[in-house]
């Protein structure tokens, strides 16, 4: 007799490592988000006040306008080929390419007509997407960045915003002087995490001289992306803004899981809670380099948007705003900009062809060339 279907990711989880032993982190990660079935993003929309978090192009329209701003201004020094096209990854809501096409419809209008390609695997929230969009201005959704890539052959606009946190990240754990598999199985009946196998090959993103017990996490996926996109931009040129919460180095242990703008216990609720990790920036700036591209950053997203002319442009619209919205409008900008909110903890990396120069918002960062002046190599 077969058992029927599993009714809960829960039961999915508790059946196979009963079956077949412990499992990845990242493949734990990836069945609590992605499964087709029960799977976070799947069925739902976690996004605002009403979901489970909420993020920058939620918080303020100034955020996206921002956005839109940069990439007009990095398609103008590129040339405004008319084969360019826009991606977006992980879309959420919609909101944030809602906001970037206003402000190309008044100052970059070829951007509004360019192909638009969202790279989006949740049913529910391709739907919001849709209706924050319309259905024609989105030329194509696609599951995956092959995909996408596979859709043209111009240059590439693009922004991804809180979408590499959200993919499958491994762990291991230094034990008795090896790098170990860090795994999730069950331990009197619970899920809990365990030590697997000893590492075989050591990854060159895993942190030298690690204490006992120390955890690290790789996200091969996020590089794979990011040399896949790296290698795009070298031949078709483009520029592609990623955001996210992590550090230029390998964060460590960093998975943390959050259900109605709480953090809960990684294995309280599978498929019922977000879960994300720390973008290792450092590691995604390898990859591109290795692709033959360059990613400029991480620099701190409150300096970013300071650099970039946030403040004017919130000083403009505080000017014609009544009393309860421009304080509205005022807490926004510190939400996202003071470093005891998301200022410092998010990050803000350009991807580019190979190139030399400092684009705008990247000046005086550790690393770079600091004065010269800004020239697109793609
Ligand atoms: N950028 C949006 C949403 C961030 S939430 C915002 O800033 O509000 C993460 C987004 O990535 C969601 O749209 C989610 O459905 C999508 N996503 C998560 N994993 C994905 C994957 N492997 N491939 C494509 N999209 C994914």
């Amino acid at each position: 007799m077969t058992e029927p279907a599993p009714a809960t990711i829960a039961e999915t989880l508790h059946r196979r490592i009963r079956e077949n032993g412990p499992i990845g982190v990242d493949d734990y990660m990836a069945l609590c988000l992605g499964d087709t079935a029960h799977g976070y993003y799947h069925s739902r929309d976690p996004l605002g006040w009403r979901g489970d978090f909420t993020t920058a192009p939620e918080i303020s329209g100034l955020f996206g306008e921002m956005c839109g701003l940069y990439l007009a201004h990095m398609y103008e020094l590129a040339g405004m080929r008319d084969d360019a096209s826009v991606i977006e990854f992980g879309p959420g809501r919609g909101t944030l390419m809602r906001d970037m096409r206003h402000v190309w419809a008044r100052l970059m209008p070829s951007l509004n007509t360019a192909p638009l390609h969202l790279v989006e695997t949740s049913p529910a929230l391709r739907h919001v997407q849709r209706e924050t969009l319309g259905a024609a201005t989105v030329t194509e959704w696609h599951d995956d960045v092959e995909a996408a890539l596979a859709a043209g052959n111009g240059p590439l606009f693009g922004v991804a915003n809180e979408f590499f946190d959200a993919l499958p990240a491994a762990q291991v754990i230094h034990e008795s002087g090896t790098w170990h598999h860090r795994l999730v199985g069950l331990r009197d009946g619970e899920l809990a995490f365990v030590t697997g196998d000893a590492v075989a090959d050591v990854d060159p993103a895993m942190p030298d001289d690690p204490a006992d017990g120390m955890v690290a996490e790789l996200c091969p996926q996020a590089r794979h992306i990011v040399t896949l996109l790296g290698q795009a931009l070298a031949s078709r040129g483009g520029a592609i803004l990623i955001v996210d919460y992590g550090r230029d180095g390998n964060p460590g242990d960093s998975l943390q899981a959050v259900a109605d703008h709480r953090p809960v216990d990684l294995f309280a609720a599978p498929g019922d809670s977000d879960i994300s990790h720390w973008v290792d920036f450092a590691a995604l700036g390898h990859a591109a380099a290795r692709a033959g591209a360059r990613l400029v950053g991480p620099v701190s997203q409150g300096r970013f948007l300071m650099r970039i002319g946030l403040s004017t442009r919130a000083e403009q619209a505080a000017q014609h705003a009544a009393p309860e919205a421009r304080r509205a409008l005022l807490a926004a900008i510190d939400r996202l900009t003071s470093p005891a909110q998301m200022g410092e903890v998010f990050k803000v990396a350009l991807l580019l062809p190979p190139g030399a120069g400092t684009p705008p918002g990247f000046e005086n960062e550790a690393g770079l060339g600091n004065d010269e002046a800004w020239t697109d190599g793609g």
